[in-house]
């Protein structure tokens, strides 16, 4: 099992200004950080990233959003990084998010939901790639 996981905080999130308190409520909950990153996707960057969605409904205001202003792009690492972070962010849905968990506190809707984060080990390694150099990790 791998130790890393990759996060994205989304453009609803960081619009409203909730970056630092998503950020703090991460480190405290034990994942440090590894990569950091203050950016905003192309429309063909976040078409990429989440291609495994291309045939949803969903994917064009998927991208469409993504691409709506700055996101916080970051490789995070605990002990079970990819489980550990997924039960910290949350149901997909926030209304289904336990209370306490970051879309619970954070989210808007389904669509809009604050965070990303890795679903396997395999994939945090590919979207971590997508966004940082070996230069750009520690
Ligand atoms: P993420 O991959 O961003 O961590 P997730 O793994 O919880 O989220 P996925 O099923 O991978 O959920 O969906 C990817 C993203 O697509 C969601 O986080 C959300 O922004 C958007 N999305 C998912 N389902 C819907 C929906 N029914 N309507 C609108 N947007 C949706
Ligand atoms: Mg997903």
């Amino acid at each position: 099992m791998s130790n890393r996981t990759f996060t994205m905080i989304k453009p609803d999130a960081t619009s409203k200004g909730y970056t630092g308190a998503i950020l703090d409520q991460i480190i405290k909950s034990g994942f440090s950080i590894k990569a950091l990153k203050w950016t905003k996707l192309t429309p063909s960057q976040a078409g990429e990233f989440y291609a495994v969605h291309s045939e949803r409904a969903f994917y064009g205001e998927l991208v469409e959003y993504m691409c709506s202003g700055p996101i916080i792009a970051a490789i995070l690492e605990k002990e079970n990084a990819v489980s550990d972070f997924r039960k910290l962010i949350g149901a997909t849905n926030p209304a289904n998010a336990e209370e306490g968990t970051i879309r619970k506190k954070f989210a808007t809707s389904i669509a809009e939901n604050a965070v990303h984060g890795s679903d396997s080990d395999e994939n945090a390694t590919i979207e971590g790639d997508f966004f940082f150099s070996k230069l750009e990790r520690f």
